[in-house]
């Protein structure tokens, strides 16, 4: 997610850029929304950031006011109507939205919608409240009717009035035809940074995205804070107190390694945890390999620690998206294959130790193993840089039930036999939390034991919720 305010540049390619250096966050669509102080002009569609853009394009989307959204669905299908930024007219104004995140109160957000409309069927979910089918939606829509009706201050107050009532993970980039914004959820789940260009200003949900467009780093967006961007400077409002927990998931995973959170360095952390775990499970071995590209910073780690020599064992083709955050298990399984394959004159005859960063379904390391062995390594100890993942998440990321969660359903040993490993080995949470440096009660960790911040009602649960209520 990113958005920009600057006149005088070509804000539609910062965007762009932008979108680019956070790829890895969403794969499924690409948009960007852009104004020239008088109409919102938004583009989007299916796939990836270079996909959907090209200069052609890009030379269409003029003005000095953009934001951008790749996504990576966890609510509502996988398809264009879902596809960010969002768009609705308001009767004052255009609005146009990104989200990074996920509500846990969409039903009752979309309930108190079609209350507010009482005109309508009485459905649930008034038919014109929404586009799509996703928690983004709500939020627009409730953004474009807060409590109390819209107010002289326009969008941003009509923001400001709205987000105390919006409960779950959001960090958003929205735009009138004027303004940005950009605000965060209380508990700050997912991160979003303000940046300064020479004639104007950035938000971006990493500090990656920053360093491509060349804007140096202000400050995080705080938790709980709904800052506007106009001619007149940036200027901040609190919407809610700061009650930090940021997720820790983001140091294990989706974040990128040369991107700083809360003033770490993630690849710092990365590297700190692997030697960690090379402490809490040592092996006895003749190689370590990483899972390229989120397992190599902990494979450092671990060699250094142990002592054992680092080395490349699978060769990762770049071209292949992540494969868990796709959106279907048949392309996640697929994906698979693709993308690694083992380079056999270094692992054949080698005890290795592989390191990646999480198990999450199973499938990714049972098909490294076996890949492993056929390329003839003695024996394959495998060391995971998280904890076991054993309980869903519904703050952003799409791990989906329990019961798919391997680590929901088996144990240390269950797992160690079905992936075929010789050992396997996971950091402990503590471990993990040290390595962020930041104090455990001010991060999220709930799935790796379940203790979740803002408590889930059992009907806000489903990535489908809106369109089960709809059919
Ligand atoms: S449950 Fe896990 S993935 Fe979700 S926000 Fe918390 S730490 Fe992050």
């Amino acid at each position: 997610m990113f958005g920009a305010w600057c006149p005088g540049e070509d804000v539609a390619k910062l965007a762009y850029y932008g979108l680019y250096a956070l790829q890895h966050r969403g794969q499924e669509s690409a948009g960007i929304a852009v104004s020239d102080g008088t109409r919102i002009i938004v583009y989007k569609d299916m796939g990836l950031v270079a996909q959907v853009f090209d200069e052609s394009v890009l030379s269409t989307l003029r003005g000095h006011l953009a934001i951008g959204h790749c996504r990576y669905s966890t609510s509502g299908a996988s398809v264009w109507q879902n596809a960010q930024p969002t768009f609705r007219a308001t009767p004052s104004a255009g609005l146009a939205l990104g989200h990074n995140g996920n509500l846990i109160n969409t039903l009752e957000l979309a309930a108190g919608l079609s209350a507010a409309q009482a005109d309508g069927d009485g459905g649930l979910v008034h038919p014109a409240a929404l586009k799509g089918t996703s928690d983004t939606d709500v939020l627009a829509a409730l953004f474009a009717n807060p409590p109390g009706g819209l107010a002289p201050g326009g969008l941003g107050d009509a923001a400001f009035a709205a987000l105390p009532l919006v409960r779950g993970a959001f960090s958003l980039v929205f735009m009138d035809e004027k303004t940005l914004y950009a605000a965060r959820d209380p508990q700050g789940f997912r991160p979003l940074v303000l940046g300064k260009l020479a004639r104007g200003w950035v938000v971006a949900s990493e500090t990656a995205a920053l360093d491509i467009v060349g804007a140096a780093f202000v400050r995080e967006v705080e938790p709980g804070e709904l800052i506007s961007i106009d001619e007149r400077g940036v200027s901040s409002r609190t919407f809610a107190p700061a009650q930090p927990k940021g997720c820790l998931f983001e140091y294990v995973y989706l974040a990128r390694p040369d991107t700083t959170i809360a003033g770490r360095g993630v690849q710092a952390t990365r590297v700190e945890v692997g030697r960690t775990l090379a402490a809490e499970h040592p092996a006895d071995a003749d190689l370590v390999i990483p899972v390229p590209e989120s397992g190599t910073p902990a494979a450092i780690g671990y060699a250094q620690a142990s002592g054992i020599p680092y080395g490349q064992g699978l060769v990762k083709n770049s071209y292949v998206g992540r494969t868990f955050i796709q959106p279907s298990q048949t392309i996640r399984e697929r994906g698979i294959k693709l993308k690694l394959n083992p380079l056999r004159d270094a692992i054949a005859g080698q005890r290795v130790v592989v390191v990646d960063d999480s198990i999450v379904r199973g499938n990714t390391q049972q098909a490294i193993v076996a890949m492993l062995r056929e390329a003839g390594a003695a024996q394959v100890h495998v060391r995971i840089s998280s904890p076991p993942v054993t309980w869903p998440c519904f703050y952003g990321i799409d791990f989906a039930t329990r019961d798919e969660l391997i680590a929901g359903r088996s144990s240390v040993a269950e797992i160690t036999a079905s992936i075929g490993a010789d050992s396997l080995g996971y950091v402990s949470l503590e471990g993990l939390i040290a390595a962020t440096t930041v104090p455990g009660e001010r991060l999220c960790h709930a799935c790796f034991d379940g203790r979740y911040p803002i408590p889930v009602a059992a009907a806000e649960r489903g990535k489908h919720m809106l369109e089960d209520v709809r059919s």
